[in-house]
């Protein structure tokens, strides 16, 4: 007898489900995707547990009658591609029909749908219709897959914690979000809204919503064609890079897809701007002919093949450079053949002493500029702030920032210490070690102004004293000692409400590495009787509740980032603030703590500490040299 067999459907549907379906991004994936197909408007995406629980899509598409929505759970049913050649000119996001069966083969599923006219339920189970009934609905598809790999223990194994998986999920919403700003998308977990765009389509307040207004700004618009393809998009600032490839989003024809190629073109547009190892965020639209991009590479379909490649990789090149090219506004350390507007040139003598990211506070930045140069010209916008209507985006950021503190994988914009692979990278010609310099006096109560033979260095004492508090606090918190504590006559006491402190009991341990002492007390207080002789002064009790704080924030507790943001937090007190006048005597102990720090550039927010005028620009500016 012979040994082959034709596998039955369902099998067949569990092995390929395998292929599609890996983990909950991929079915919130191919569910956005068929929403989009169906031509909604509007996408709502409901996640319990990241969606290990529950997650449901709701659209208001073009819905299915009874008949398609019993079709649409078999295999290679699709609705989207009827004759071979219609495989070449593929407009729509899915189209091996394979998706819905088999995400249900693997999950409890629930399908409402309705084509405006009837409206039907369906509920299948490991792919197994169990229930099927009319439904009254409005137009529009409502699917929810629960209990997903219920029924392949094994596949369930593979996932990671809670916040890798949502943030697999936020990272794919984000992307459908800038591709089609024209779609209203809401992405809520667990009763939190974590994105919501208006459908507006404007790019730049989707950019907001996900980013934040402050660096949507710092995205240039550009725009151009040739003879097959016509691009669109943003491109950041020099000023603001990241460690990360991931920020270059590529859509072509709609679709987000990865080009390793398209992306080393997006960088080499950046060539000489970017430090080594940063990479700029861009958002990259390709339209052309559909015969000229092939996605039937890969089954998540992801990758793209294009015609007429290097005509298309020029195009973005010379683009995006010569955007960057016109609208540079703070030119890096190496300057040289950069291209600057005559307006501009008196930017040159920014020379900040270290070399990551020049985040600069521009505000301070315009003023001195205005002062120095009685040019208030210098430092301009180049183009019109950005208006954000939508309020939620605003709503957003906040939300964001609270989700950044989860440590998701691929978290853009988090504005926290760098960490050892985000380490400042130094370009060589820069000094590596604080320059030997003297001090000349304080100017505003706010800035220490220093001399050297090279030229002279303004100094923000602030910046100046929270890098120093800050290497002082992280070696502290880095390994807190029995022997530092002080015990308190009269304890502290702390209440929280009854699931907060069910979490700061499971967090006991975490919370004694940064020094705090919790002993429960009653269901939901807690006492601290004693607590790290180095706490900042006449700060503990704010201290601890601010440590409590970031435990309670956090769903996950990392040692290693609440250390950092407790060294952070306690630098951040009773640092000297601007407008403090410093004698000789604490200035040069400033400036001698600071020689020895570990890094005396950066603030533990990233800010420039000091930042360097040469003799040589000075000359420039006074027209001594040309
Ligand atoms: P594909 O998207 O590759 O065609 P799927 O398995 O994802 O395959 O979906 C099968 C079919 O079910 C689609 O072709 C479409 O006709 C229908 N369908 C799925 N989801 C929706 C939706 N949200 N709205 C309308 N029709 C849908
Ligand atoms: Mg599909």
């Amino acid at each position: 007898m012979g040994k082959i067999q034709i596998m039955d459907e369902w099998l067949s549907n569990k092995i390929a489900a395998g292929e599609v379906v890996e983990r909950p991004s991929s079915v919130v994936k191919e569910l956005v995707e068929n929403a989009i197909d169906a031509g909604s408007t509007s996408i709502e995406v409901f996640l319990e547990e990241a969606g290990l629980s529950s997650i449901q899509v709701i659209d208001n598409g073009s819905g299915m009658d009874e008949e398609d929505a019993l079709k649409s759970f078999s295999r290679h049913a699709t609705s989207k591609i009827e004759k071979e050649q219609d495989l070449f000119r593929i407009r729509t996001l899915g189209f091996r029909g394979e998706a819905l069966a088999s995400i249900a083969s693997v999950s409890k599923l629930t399908l409402r749908t309705s084509d405006g006219e009837g409206g039907v339920h369906l509920y299948l189970e490991g792919g197994h219709l169990k229930e099927h009934k009319p439904a009254a609905l409005r137009r529009g598809t409502d699917i929810t897959v629960a209990q997903l790999f219920f029924n392949t223990p094994a596949r369930l194994k593979y996932l990671k914690t809670i916040q890798t998986e949502l943030g697999h999920t936020i990272d794919f919403i984000n992307r459908i979000a800038l591709g089609y700003p024209k779609i209203a998308i809401k992405l809520v977990h667990n009763d939190q809204t974590l994105l919501q765009t208006n459908g507006r389509g404007q790019v730049q307040q989707v950019l907001a919503a996900i980013y934040g207004a402050h660096h949507a700004k710092k995205m240039l618009p550009f725009e151009a064609s040739n003879n097959d393809y016509k691009i669109h998009g943003f491109a950041s600032l020099p000023e603001v890079t990241r460690a990360s490839k991931n920020y270059m989003s590529l859509f072509v024809n709609g679709r987000w897809v990865k080009h390793f190629v398209i992306q080393k073109a997006i960088t080499n547009a950046y060539h000489t701007y970017l430090p080594i190892e940063r990479f700029p965020i861009v958002l990259l639209y390709v339209e052309g002919d559909p015969q000229l991009t092939d996605v039937n590479v890969h089954p998540a379909k992801h990758q793209v093949r294009l015609s007429k490649e290097p005509e298309l990789l020029k195009l973005i090149e010379d683009t995006i450079r010569l955007t960057i090219r016109e609208e540079i506004r703070i030119p890096l350390a190496e300057k040289k053949e950069k291209p600057i507007r005559p307006a501009q040139e008196q930017m040159n003598i920014w020379n900040p002493v270290k070399a990551s990211e020049p985040v600069f506070d521009e505000d301070k930045l315009t003023s001195i500029v205005e002062r120095l140069s009685g040019d208030t010209s210098v430092v301009k916008e180049p183009y019109a702030p950005l208006s954000v209507e939508n309020q939620d985006s605003v709503q957003y950021e906040d939300t964001y920032d609270e989700m950044s503190q989860t440590e998701l994988p691929a978290e853009p914009f988090m504005e926290s210490i760098p960490s050892e692979e985000e380490q400042p990278i130094v370009q060589p010609e820069i000094k590596r070690h604080f320059p030997d310099v003297e001090i000349v006096g304080q100017i505003h109560g706010t800035y220490i102004v220093a001399q050297m033979e090279d030229g002279f260095y303004l100094i923000d004492q602030h910046a100046a004293q929270e890098r120093i508090k800050y290497e002082y606090y992280r070696d502290k918190v880095g390994e807190v000692n029995a022997n530092e504590r002080q015990t308190l006559l009269m304890p502290l006491t702390f209440h929280y409400a009854a699931d907060e402190a069910l979490r700061l009991k499971e967090s006991k341990e975490a919370l004694e590495e940064v020094g705090v002492y919790l002993e429960e007390f009653g269901l939901s207080s807690f006492v601290v009787r004693e607590y790290p002789t180095w706490f900042p002064k006449g700060e503990e009790q704010e201290v601890i509740e601010e440590l409590i704080e970031q435990v309670l924030k956090a769903r996950k507790t990392d040692i290693k980032k609440l250390r950092e943001d407790a060294a952070i937090m306690m630098s951040c007190k009773k640092s000297i603030k601007a407008n403090h006048f410093l004698n000789k005597e604490q200035m040069e102990r400033l400036i001698k703590d600071l020689r020895n720090a570990d890094n005396p550039f950066t603030c533990p927010h990233g800010r420039p500490v000091l930042i360097h005028f040469t003799s040589y620009e000075v000359e420039k500016m006074f027209k001594r040299v040309m």
